[in-house]
């Protein structure tokens, strides 16, 4: 019956369940105070005495059992409302008394409703051995008389039959001696049952350390798994396309982490196992051109490439871009959507399965199965919010050997989390931006210095400048949000009147060929204005747009924010990006917009967005377990993770298949991990 109901209420299966059913807290009973020097400011306490007097006192409802204790500095006074005429049964005058439970005072005098006795007897003299844990449960189960306390004595029945056999060490020794870490057993004990707070913190130490290890060294091994078993295209050369570009055509030297990055990736393609990489950089860090380069070397190997966009717009603006440079090299490139025309689409089939094709850039329509290659060598992914593992798969299969696979971020992850969700994947970080950026000047304005933002934003296209608006339309299909940006565009065109302005406007519920078309007219510099949603969120590149205003800021998330801010300054004038927001608005949006004034830093930013928000809601994070610790956090305990981080790196590169003799208590673990059924259940 019991067992039914930590099934049902706690998913508590098994002793192993029970186990790491972890107390949130402790009450230190270890302690007795004197009663002479108790003051308010302490919530429970324990003091110990001889029982004095006791007496029922009122009437009926108010009926209750008042008693006092003394020792040897005072008298205190306890009192029960409930169940008093069978407590009374239970106390004897005369006796010695533990008592536990919330201080209170009344008239000067302390005094506990309701607290805990127990005979004193030489056992708890000076108190309990240990502090006594506390569990989570749920109200159902209080209801049936199983609180947080109750569980504890579960707990400590399990201790009675448990020993250090049933809960053997996972770490090898070396790393417990180096980082004075206890054993698992003492662990586990000592989280439960701890004798002392700085035992307790051990404990927790210890399990958070072990989360973080087991976790790191799983993805870990996958990677070098990859690294040592996978089969991959051998790009020996780099040859005459990458050469021809370089030399003749690049128009700006590359930044040194560009540089860097290119080598990494060069490294992968050669080594014969496939390339399965993260490229991590901030909004503007230059991204685009490591990646048609890397693709340029797959063409040098008489190989073919891909480059996959999530919008229409921005696969449309990648393809207008390389489109005169491939064709000066002589070589064929194809734009491929879900809007392009069969007869079209046909063709570019063909082409790209005779191997006429080299270079194809398109949005999701690349991984439909009726799109193939002849010989695919490398497959890039831009601007990828979620990495979905299907996703990355299809493109594995668009040949016999898997091309090799380059994944781009959209915004840049933290370390800690990248660490955690993609320790399976190589990652590569532009870290720099390309010279002469000027940081986007950015404040929060409140609604009504509107007048000022739009005198702004005249005398900025008055030099020339264009702009852009941005509205919140989160859901495409949500009809109010849909409203407020029409009735937006309405109050954009008042302030800017034709003929003198001219508005572009691009939305979800457009077809392909609108959203084209406005964003071509914006690109050439006919319209001034751009007003739309977060379609242009990722990757639009229009250098002589000066000025992002976001109406409604409060209402995007960080990295949101900071992908739109991304669209301004990148020409070489100065750019500003305008928060506008009503005045009432939440501490947490109020948080994001000043995070957002005081810093460019998308690394920063990412890591503010963690904190906020914690790991669970970031954009990127995958639903992989990877980030299901129990005790560990990724923002508040990073110096663990790095210190578990290292140690796994340095055990792998020195024992991958962790065949040491020191290593054999790891491999047994996760071997006795994969059956998961280490205890018997609980019946
Ligand atoms: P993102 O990393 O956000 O995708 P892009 O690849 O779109 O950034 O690059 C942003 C702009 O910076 C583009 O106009 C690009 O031509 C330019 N750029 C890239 N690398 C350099 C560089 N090393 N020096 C100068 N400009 C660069
Ligand atoms: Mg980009």
């Amino acid at each position: 019956m019991r067992a039914d109901l930590l099934k049902k209420e706690l998913q508590i299966f098994t002793f192993g369940d029970l186990l790491t059913h972890f107390p949130f807290r402790h009450l230190d009973r270890t302690n007795i105070q004197l009663i002479g020097q108790l003051s308010p400011n302490l919530d429970q306490v324990q003091v110990k005495g001889r029982l004095l007097h006791m007496e029922l006192v009122g009437e009926k409802r108010s009926r209750r059992l008042v008693a006092q204790i003394r020792d040897a500095t005072g008298i205190m006074e306890l009192t029960w409302f409930q169940g008093a005429s069978w407590v009374q049964k239970f106390l004897v005058v005369g006796q010695d008394y533990l008592v536990y439970g919330k201080l209170s005072f009344f008239l000067g005098k302390p005094q506990i409703n309701h607290p805990e006795l127990e005979p004193l007897q030489e056992a708890n003299a000076s108190g309990k051995n240990f502090l006594e844990p506390v569990y989570p449960v749920t109200e159902k189960l209080k209801a049936r008389g199983i609180n947080g306390r109750t569980l504890g004595k579960l707990v400590q029945q399990l201790f009675l039959v448990l020993t250090e056999k049933e809960i053997p060490e996972n770490i090898p020794h070396q790393i417990l001696s180096k980082e004075k870490l206890i054993s698992r057993w003492e662990a586990f004990k000592n989280i439960h049952f701890p004798p002392s707070l700085d035992l307790k913190e051990k404990a927790i130490n210890r399990l958070k350390f072990e989360e973080f290890f087991i976790a790191q060294l799983r993805l870990g091994m996958l990677r070098s798994a990859r690294h040592r078993y996978s089969r991959g295209l051998v790009f020996q050369q780099v040859g005459k396309y990458f050469n021809d570009f370089y030399n003749n055509q690049l128009s700006f030297p590359l930044t040194n982490a560009q540089k860097r990055v290119l080598k990494e990736i060069r490294r992968d393609m050669a080594t014969g196992k496939q390339m399965n990489r993260l490229l991590q950089g901030d909004v503007g860090s230059g991204k685009t051109i490591v990646a048609f380069m890397s693709m340029l070397i797959a063409i040098d190997n008489s190989y073919q490439a891909c480059i996959m966009a999530p919008t229409e717009i921005l696969a449309r603006q990648h393809y207008e871009n390389f489109k005169p440079i491939v064709e000066s090299l002589e070589l064929n490139i194809a734009f491929l959507s879900g809007s392009t025309k069969s007869a079209e689409k046909k063709k570019i089939l063909k082409g790209m399965l005779e191997g006429e094709i080299h270079l194809v850039v398109g949005t999701h329509a690349l991984i439909e199965e009726t799109v193939q290659f002849k010989n695919l060598g490398l497959a890039v992914i831009d601007e990828q919010h979620k990495f979905g593992v299907e996703q990355r798969a299809k493109l594995w299969k668009k040949n016999t050997t898997p091309p090799h696979v380059l994944v781009m971020t959209a915004t840049p992850i933290p370390r800690t989390l990248a660490m955690t969700a993609y320790g399976d994947l190589d990652f590569s970080v532009i870290d720099e931006l390309p010279p002469g950026r000027k940081p986007v000047h950015t404040v929060h304005r409140l609604d009504d210095a509107r007048p000022q933002v739009m005198d702004f934003i005249k005398s900025e296209i008055a030099s020339g400048r264009q702009v852009y608006f941005i509205f919140p339309l989160i859901e495409e299909s949500d009809k109010l949000q849909y409203e407020d940006l029409m009735q937006g565009y309405e109050n954009v065109k008042a302030w800017f009147p034709e003929p003198q302005y001219w508005i572009s406007m691009v939305h979800g519920r457009m077809n392909a060929d609108q959203k084209e078309i406005n964003m071509q007219r914006f690109v050439k510099n006919e319209t001034q204005i751009m007003v739309g949603t977060t379609v242009i969120e990722v990757g639009v590149n229009v250098p002589n747009a000066s000025v992002m205003i976001i109406e409604s800021a409060e209402k995007f998330g960080l990295s949101q924010l900071h992908q739109l801010r991304g669209r301004v300054g990148r020409g070489s004038d100065k750019s500003y990006c305008i928060l506008l927001s009503g005045s009432k608005v939440g501490q947490e949006a109020k948080n994001r917009l000043s995070i957002m004034c005081s810093t460019n830093d998308g690394f920063k930013i990412a890591e503010k967005d963690l904190e906020i928000r914690g790991p669970g809601d970031i954009q990127g994070t995958r639903q992989s377990g990877a980030l299901n610790f129990k005790l560990a956090s990724i923002v508040d305990d990073r110096g663990i993770l790095e210190i578990a981080r290292e140690h796994v790196e340095s055990l792998l590169s020195d024992d991958a298949d962790l065949e040491k003799n020191g290593n054999a208590v790891l491999k047994i673990f996760l071997q006795s991990e994969k059956g998961k059924t280490a205890w018997s259940r609980i019946s």
